[in-house]
């Protein structure tokens, strides 16, 4: 289901960096984070930003050159460069420059790290991720040679009005028919934030797939009559285990395509949430005329 207000408001990011979180580094180098992280810091300038920008969506580490959905442009690069190092983004000053429905400003204080440009729930930038993302799997899926059911867009929302018994307007993203699986999957697919409160609550910090874990278990919550797959990927692209259980369940059984599937999709949703967080914070720091 797209994200709500309330949803964007469980988004709000704590100020404190959290290095194991934005860093997934294996154990054995956690302990050297810090340091990695201040070298990136001075290793990586602007320079090196431009030099690297617009080729590959390398925001994942591993991408591969190619396909025009893991293209970042020149912008977009810095910023998710930077987003990932935790630098700071210098043209996140003032005040945020989303407009609501009637046309105003949002007007909140941007921070540095640009946490609020990326969660600002006006703007309806957090519903084009949503959306892009749900778009990547799609696709994604039916070149696998999957089944979707149609709703009221390409990829989406499926009316399942008996998947909650106090909303009949219940929708899904994606309703999947896998070949050789009686059943559908009902999908409901949500982008979750390691450094939300609600998250960092829960032991995010800490914990890898902690944030992803939260938010599918809300999502079982939310359909309580509906057998649903909660599709979650951290923003910096980290599935939930559910996610992860389909995935491998679609996937080619032959294993050297196997591994280009689902690299494939690791990559691509890599690429889209970071081109789309960039968007929302270039949105954010972009003035504009009114009307
Ligand atoms: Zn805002």
């Amino acid at each position: 289901m797209r994200p709500s207000g309330t949803t964007a408001s469980t988004l709000e990011t704590a100020a404190s960096p959290l290095r194991s979180t934005l860093w997934h580094e294996p154990p054995m180098l956690r302990p050297h984070a810090p340091s990695l992280m201040n070298w990136l810091r001075i290793t990586v300038d602007r320079q090196l930003c431009a030099a690297l920008a617009g080729r590959e969506a390398a925001l994942g580490w591993s991408n591969a050159p190619s396909l025009a959905n893991r293209h970042l442009s020149n912008a977009q690069f810095a910023i998710a460069l930077r987003t990932r190092l935790h630098t700071s983004l210098p043209q996140c000053r003032g005040q945020c420059q989303h407009r609501r429905h009637d046309g105003s400003i949002c007007g909140a204080d941007l921070d540095v790290f640009g946490f609020h440009a990326r969660c600002c729930a006006f703007g309806g930038w957090l519903v084009r991720r949503h959306d892009a993302a749900c778009a990547v799997l799609g696709d994604w899926c039916q070149d696998l040679g999957c089944q979707l059911e149609v709703g009221q867009k390409p990829y989406g929302e499926v009316l399942v009005p008996w998947a909650a018994p106090a909303r009949p307007e219940a929708r899904m993203d994606l309703v999947i028919r896998v070949p050789g699986v009686a059943s559908p999957f009902y999908v409901d697919l949500t982008v979750a934030s390691a450094l939300s409160v609600e998250a960092l609550r829960g032991g995010s910090a800490v914990r890898d797939g902690a944030a992803a874990g939260i938010a599918a278990r809300g999502k079982i919550r939310d359909y309580p009559n509906c057998n649903v797959t909660p599709f979650v990927v951290e923003d910096h692209r980290r599935l939930g285990e559910d996610a992860l259980r389909l995935i491998r369940l679609i996937a080619p059984t032959d294993l050297a395509e196997r591994s280009r599937a689902i690299r494939r999709l690791h990559q691509s949703l890599g690429a889209t949430l970071q081109r789309c967080a960039a968007d929302a914070v270039i949105a954010a720091t972009t003035a504009r005329p009114s009307g």
